[in-house]
């Protein structure tokens, strides 16, 4: 459950809070209970194994962020690590159906939800995507089912494919393609049949189907709820039929964290939706932000490590500052202001921290001063030598050659370096006249 998941994670990670360091060894033992915990929630063992082992590479080693408490920290990994195996590529709700009509394919276990999430899906792309849905239903077992699609199609205004008794599914799949066709939908979307259990008869069914529409987005519906079943039923509906998304029902009860986990680990199809209760507008895009705050229950922690980082971040920029304003800025110190600006997302981020600075950043952007210039300008640095770096004066023509030659670059470029370092130093100098105490305030506001 979402609630033992979290509560089991909070006991582990409220023992490390307590303590002042995180040694390798408090590491291991967190994350072995993280484990087990994983496991309770039936994320499957080799996803498990595998999560635990990309958060201990990454909290190993990791300097713990200034004034948040190591065990915050390991939080704030194992929740990144979360995010990450729950993301996969492409976007959570974005589907494939430009080309009208399209057909969208909805498979699943009988009770999964699947009816239900076929209308609100068509509900979604009528209102938010302006999109005209057909629906038809092919459960011919169960005219119940579709009776339910079209009681519910005109609760929510969107077209059924008037019921003809007698039809087999791939003849009602055949109507609906030429309904959608001649009626100018954009989109047609198909029910299949669902049976409590996985059987030939429906997986037959459904590939027949799919030959017949040729589906652009096939939708699994599975329930959140049956945790590891679920990640069985996904693997064996992509063997047979193909996949090429999933939505995740009853996310609104106290389902497994494990089953999203899986699912995405697992069969490495991306999670679409998620169903958060019966009515018609409880579906929503999966949020890997959210449903890994939901497993580990911690959003609190996660922010504040994440407003510590911020924090550290403006500190180190506040040294550099106080180091330039005395005219203390060598290549070194080049150097990390270089690298600050790759982490930052470029110059725009780190010039607007300092005054005087932003015409500049202007102008070498116009340069066209972007991540590749700025590798660059540091394989020159790391080409000179430590005497070089702290006193940029030594530079002379066969220094420069050397150093150039080094990284693989010409003197010209060089030159460009050394004139930027020059004009930054200069600009550092005159703020210093002007006051430092006051530009520094400024700067860090
Ligand atoms: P199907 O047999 O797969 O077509 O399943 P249905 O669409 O008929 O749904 C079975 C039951 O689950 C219905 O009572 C739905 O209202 C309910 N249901 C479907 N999706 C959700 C969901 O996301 N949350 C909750 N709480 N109930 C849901």
């Amino acid at each position: 459950m979402f609630e033992n998941l979290s509560e089991r994670l909070s006991g582990v990670f409220d023992r490390l809070t307590k303590q002042g360091a995180l040694s390798e060894e408090d590491v291991k033992t967190a994350l072995r209970e993280v484990r087990v915990a994983l496991l309770e929630a039936d994320v499957s063992l080799p996803v498990a194994r595998d999560f635990v082992k990309t958060v201990q590479d990454q909290a190993t080693g990791q300097a713990v962020t200034k004034s948040v408490t190591p065990g915050q920290q390991v939080v704030k990994i194992v929740h990144d690590a979360l995010v990450d195996v729950l993301r996969g590529e492409g976007e959570a709700g974005a589907l494939k159906i430009d080309t009208p009509p399209a057909p969208i394919l909805m498979v699943g276990l009988q009770g999964s939800g699947k009816t239900t999430t076929t209308a609100k899906l068509a509900k979604r792309l009528k209102e938010r995507d302006g999109k005209r849905v057909l629906m038809a239903s092919l459960d011919t077992n169960r005219p119940a089912a579709m009776e339910q699609l079209q009681i519910l199609g005109a609760q929510i205004g969107v077209d059924t494919l008037p019921i003809v008794k007698g039809e087999d599914p791939v003849a009602i799949a055949k109507r609906a393609k030429t309904q959608a066709s001649l009626g100018g939908y954009d989109v047609y979307m198909l029910d299949t049949a669902g049976r409590l259990h996985i059987d030939q008869e429906l997986i037959q069914q459904a590939a027949d189907v799919r030959d017949v529409v040729n589906p652009r987005e096939t939708l699994l519906v599975v329930d959140g709820l049956t945790g590891q079943d679920a990640v069985n039923v996904a693997t064996e509906f992509d063997d047979k039929i193909g996949v090429t998304g999933v939505v995740l029902t009853r996310m609104d009860g106290d389902g497994r964290g494990g089953a999203a986990l899986s699912m995405r680990a697992v069969t490495g199809k991306p999670i679409r939706f998620v169903g958060l209760g019966e009515k018609m507008d409880a579906l929503e895009t999966f949020e890997p932000d959210r449903i890994a705050g939901r497993i580990l229950g911690m959003g609190d922690i996660v922010a504040l490590v994440e407003k510590a980082q911020e924090t550290i971040e403006a500190e180190q920029a506040e040294k550099m500052m106080r180091r330039m304003v005395k005219g203390q800025f060598n290549m070194n110190d080049l150097r990390m202001q270089l690298e600050q600006m790759l982490k930052m997302g470029g110059m725009e981020g780190m010039m607007s921290m300092m005054p005087g600075m932003g015409k500049m950043a202007k102008q070498v952007e116009e340069a066209g001063f972007d991540d590749k210039v700025i590798k660059r300008q540091i394989a020159l640095i790391q080409s000179m030598t430590k005497k070089e770096r702290a006193n940029p004066q030594l530079l002379q023509a066969s220094r420069k050659k050397r150093i150039a030659a080094g990284a693989g670059m010409e003197v010209a470029d060089l030159n460009k370096l050394l004139k930027m370092h020059r004009q930054m130093s200069d600009m550092m100098k005159k703020i210093g006249k002007m006051g430092k105490g006051k530009m520094l305030k400024q700067a860090m506001k």
